[in-house]
């Protein structure tokens, strides 16, 4: 079988084909960035597959997911789901006619043959070769069968899986990522391609839509590194059978992604849950930026950027093999730094699905809290880096008698010795004619500073937590001007007679 040249000169296809298994997740989000960037920089197009061949793992909710994480990430594909494109259906689970053909033709080739054995007796025969100190793998034990031994096993009500019949050869490739790898034959035994129920397997739906949809380069996790071989051997049978374009895609493995503790992040790890960022009010930007950083650099220590501005330069030849580690707290950083870049009017818009989930507005927003947010935003937009700090921060705004301390700030600061303070507080502000920041300033200053002797931070932060309910809160000047004379002077009162 003569090995099919490397789709070298084509225009670059790549594929984004996740399983709609479970919750999306970074590293996926992070493979996807990595095609779509490709595709982009290098005018190519960009596919979206769904690998949904498992139905008893697969789910449409997860499906649903995977679409809306994309859509949400500001993604946009050439081919797949809603988009259609040449070789639709984008969904391998209605692509079942295409695999069952083409598996008749390798068969009928002789590039597959059936297995009937158990997975009994496959265990078996696997402990018995590591007892023996050989590599454990398919044995070929039904490479050779006559049709008489097939018709014998049928007799016995066995059915037949579909094998791939490796070609005995040692197997090298030039990673795009990580040059020149190299597979030992014994370490790829045959492998199924179709389960015996009839199941066709990611082993033979991947490559072969990859083939019939012309993709130049696999850029895929390092976790996929052991099935290229099996792969570039059945991409040399398919060019014989005649599925697909007759050329082998290129292989990239994009490195391991590693959590705490140096062990490869988990889809159980918290960070790892794409869901965990919206709730937190990550935005798809700030997000994008960071994954953007596992694995690649822009250069000239930038780490700040669009992914439309990733997509100008990305070389996935420039991606580093070694595994990238995942820093939350770096991530959380520069979604800081995504916040402050934004204009407040649209980070106003942004809060305020935030502030409807956390009960602070209702699903209809009136144009005074609009207003009232505008003017708001401003204060804390230096101060958060993710979208619920801002909810927790100007909530107190918004919720009129629904209004309390947060308990764990009320025992921290508003302690006995605090009712002086209280009470002074809300006699100096009663007393104040004019409501702006800088006469609320002065009144404070005098009565607290100059009066009572206070340093500011203590006398500040009781009235803080009194009137906004958080020790974290927007300037205290301003966020009494906001909060409007009555509504501050109440909450003053209230709390100085709970102190007494
Ligand atoms: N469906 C496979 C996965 O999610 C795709 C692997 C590949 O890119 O080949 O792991
Ligand atoms: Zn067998």
């Amino acid at each position: 079988m003569p090995a099919v040249p490397v789709a070298a000169d084509a225009p670059v296809r790549v594929r984004f084909c996740p399983s709609p298994t479970g919750n999306p997740h970074v590293g996926m989000v992070r493979t996807c960035l990595f095609n779509w960037a490709y595709a982009r920089r290098t005018g190519g197009t960009f596919i979206f597959r769904i690998e949904d061949t498992d139905s008893a793992r697969d789910s449409e909710e997860s499906y649903s997911q995977l679409l809306a994480s994309l859509r949400w990430l500001g993604f946009d594909w050439d081919e797949g789901p809603e988009v259609g494109g040449p070789h639709e259906p984008y969904r391998q689970s209605e692509r079942m006619g295409i695999y069952a053909d083409v598996a008749a033709r390798l068969e009928a080739a002789g590039f597959a043959y059936r297995c009937f054995c158990t997975p009994e007796e496959l265990e078996e025969r696997r402990e018995a070769a590591r007892a023996a100190g050989k590599t454990p793998g398919y044995d070929g034990h039904c490479r050779e069968l006559s049709d008489a031994d097939a018709a014998a096993y049928r007799a016995e009500g066995r059915q037949a899986a579909l094998r791939f019949r490796m070609p005995g050869h040692d197997f090298t490739w030039d990673d795009v990522v990580r040059g020149e790898l190299q597979f030992a034959a014994e370490h790829v035994p045959d492998y199924v391609l179709v389960r015996a129920n009839g199941e066709p397997l990611y082993t033979l739906v991947n490559p072969v839509d990859d083939a019939l949809m012309g993709v130049t380069h696999v850029l895929r996790g390092e976790d996929l590194l052991s099935s290229t071989p099996r792969q570039i051997a059945l991409h040399n049978a398919l060019a014989d059978v005649g599925v697909g374009q007759g050329t082998m895609p290129f292989f990239g493995h994009l490195p391991y992604v590693m959590g705490e503790g140096n062990r490869k992040l988990s889809k159980r790890d918290p960070e790892s849950s794409l869901q965990m960022y919206r709730d937190e009010g990550y935005l798809p930007e700030g997000l994008a930026n960071y994954l953007a950083l596992l694995g690649w650099s822009f250069g000239e220590d930038r780490e700040f950027f669009s992914k439309e501005e990733m997509a100008t330069v990305f070389d996935v030849a420039r991606v580093n093999p070694n595994p990238a580690r995942f820093d939350l707290a770096k991530c959380t950083a520069i979604n800081g730094d995504w916040i402050r870049q934004l204009e407040p009017v649209d980070l106003a818009s942004r809060l305020v699905p935030y502030l409807q989930t956390a009960g602070v507005l209702s699903e209809t927003v009136s144009p005074e809290q609009m207003d009232l947010l505008h003017q708001a935003v401003p204060l804390v937009q230096e101060r958060m880096e993710v979208l619920t700090q801002g909810v927790s921060m100007l909530g107190f705004l918004f919720v009129g008698d629904r209004f309390r301390v947060n308990a764990d700030d009320a025992a921290a600061v508003l302690t006995d010795e605090s009712a002086p303070v209280l009470a002074a507080a809300h006699e100096a502000l009663r007393a104040t004619q004019i409501w702006d920041t800088a006469a609320i300033e002065a009144a404070l200053r005098d009565a607290l500073i100059a009066g009572l002797g206070l340093k500011p931070k203590v006398a500040f932060t009781a009235v803080r937590v009194a009137v906004t309910g958080r020790r974290v809160s927007p300037p205290l000047f301003e966020s009494l001007e906001l909060l409007g004379r009555e509504v501050s002077l109440h909450r003053l009162a209230t709390a100085r007679a709970e102190r007494r």
